[in-house]
């Protein structure tokens, strides 16, 4: 989804850091910034002298240790029961199934391209299916031969945007995706299922997998230099694992990278309920230099050699900043733990973009970076819609017959699952946009670029406007419910 258009900054934050040079752990107070950066930006230049190929250099190494079991007296049988469930299946590690969509607005065929065997596993071991099924795509796992469910995730893609825009009603396009499971111990089956228009699952393409099959690929380790701009107290199956991949920093701006890693983690704190859930986060910059400085921009004519190469004006939309270098994204956030990916692009233009369990953007030094980072990742993190209704970059988006998946707008069709419980039983339904309305929660005609049949919950949010710098209540709960889940 879009960035929303204008905003005002915020700041704030605390805390030390830490960076592992693949020997040893350096911690940093914020007192001794400088001397942090100096110290990560000569690292850095001192290898780019020997290799200007970075992806194909050898820097630093970091292993990651996966907690290691423990005999635990558990007192909820249901957890313990996923976990040897987990135990049984699946491995610690990760598998990849990168696949293509080739298409347009009317039809889609699905395409594999490669496996991909990845060092971790960072999701939760106990929450298994996904029983919130936000998004219009989902990646099921079948034991192979039984059909029994083993895991399934939810996400959204940038290729299904693309399909609403008139561009997609006249050209056919491939798209590369990308979805993470836990590699299996047992022969599984994998299948990418898609929503129809009229709400309907429909399998686009299922693959069988034999863990021991040797044409899955073995990630390429790339042993880039890691920086722990924020580590919680739980271990990464528990834990909300972000990776920031700096887009359009050269290797001398390094340093600045770091800096805006922990503007990052300044911003997300700054806002509940991330204020409050700040153990159950873990937030690494892998750091790997672009060729050169800044974004492309088609619109004023700039191209940058950049490296997952960005682009403002994504299907036209100046502020939309995103990319299809799915393969180049995935190999960098591959590094390190990750549930979700995060890209800072270096420049002051305003902008961003975040697609639900797929990856965020947004520009790192423009005044209202703080807020567009927040919101982007409302998108990316919690599947939480764009509650404005005035921008027409999209067609339809919302059949008005079914009830939209994201949690903070309804059509009305089933509002019982949504927020009604938060509403104070008095408030009308649908709620004017009046005065005497604008801080309480309602149903307010208007949300995710339709001004009609689409309803948001308050006048105003953090996925509206950037005037208050809050989410609304609602945004908050299915921001909290999510953090709730990985942490299971
Ligand atoms: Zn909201």
């Amino acid at each position: 989804m879009l960035c929303i258009r204008w905003s005002q900054s915020i700041g704030g934050g605390k805390g030390s850091h830490v960076f592992h040079d693949g020997i040893r752990k350096h911690r940093f107070h914020p007192q001794q910034a400088s001397a942090r950066n100096d110290m990560l930006s000569n690292a850095c230049l001192t290898l780019n002298k020997k290799t200007p190929c970075y992806l194909k250099k050898v820097y630093f190494c970091r292993k990651y240790p996966v907690m290691k079991k423990q005999v635990l007296l558990l007192f909820v049988m249901l957890p313990m029961i996923a976990m040897a469930q987990f135990d049984q299946y699946f491995t610690e590690s990760s598998l990849r199934v990168d696949y293509c969509l080739t298409g347009n607005g009317k039809a889609t065929t699905f395409s594999l391209k490669e496996l991909i065997h990845e060092p971790y596993w960072s999701g939760s071991k106990t929450n298994l299916i996904d029983n919130l099924e936000f998004g219009n795509y989902i990646v099921k796992v079948y034991e192979a031969g039984t059909d029994k469910l083993l895991f399934s995730k939810g996400y959204q893609n940038l290729y299904g945007e693309w399909q609403t825009t008139d561009e997609a009603k006249v050209v056919t396009k491939t798209f590369d995706e990308s979805v993470i499971v836990p590699f299996p111990k047992v022969k599984i089956e994998v299948a990418i299922c898609y929503k129809t228009w009229e709400g309907e699952l429909v399998e686009g393409m299922r693959i069988t997998v034999k863990p021991d099959d040797y044409f899955i690929r073995d990630y390429d380790n790339l042993n880039l230099p890691v920086y722990d701009a924020w580590i919680g107290n739980k271990d990464i199956t528990k834990a909300v694992d972000v990776v920031i991949l700096p887009e359009g920093y050269t290797q001398a701006e390094m340093g600045k990278f770091i800096k805006d890693c922990d503007f990052f983690v300044k911003s997300m704190f700054d806002y509940a309920p991330y204020d409050r859930y700040r153990e159950s986060f873990n937030i690494r910059g892998v750091m790997v230099p672009s060729a050169e400085s800044g974004c492309t921009m088609p619109g004023d004519h700039i191209y940058k050699n950049t490296v997952m190469r960005f682009s403002f004006w994504t299907f036209d939309s100046e502020r939309y900043c995103m990319s299809t270098d799915n393969r180049d994204i995935r190999d960098l956030a591959g590094q390190v733990p990750y549930d979700q990916i995060y890209i800072l692009v270096n420049t002051e233009k305003y902008g961003g973009g975040g697609i639900y369990n797929f990856y965020c953007s947004s520009a790192s030094s423009n005044g209202f970076s703080s807020d567009v980072i927040i919101h982007e990742f409302g998108h990316g993190f919690a599947g939480l819609a764009d509650e404005y209704y005035d921008d027409d970059t999209y067609g339809d988006m919302y059949n008005n017959d079914l009830e939209p998946w994201e949690p903070n707008l309804t059509t009305l069709v089933d509002f019982d699952i949504k927020w009604k419980d938060m509403m104070d039983k008095k408030t009308p339904i649908p709620t004017p946009r009046e005065e005497k309305y604008e801080h309480i929660i309602g149903v307010f005609e208007g949300g995710g670029y339709e001004p009609e049949g689409v309803y948001s919950p308050q006048m105003d949010c953090l996925m509206k406007t950037f005037k208050g710098h809050d989410f609304c209540p609602v945004c908050q709960r299915a921001i909290e419910r999510m953090i709730l889940y990985y942490s299971k």
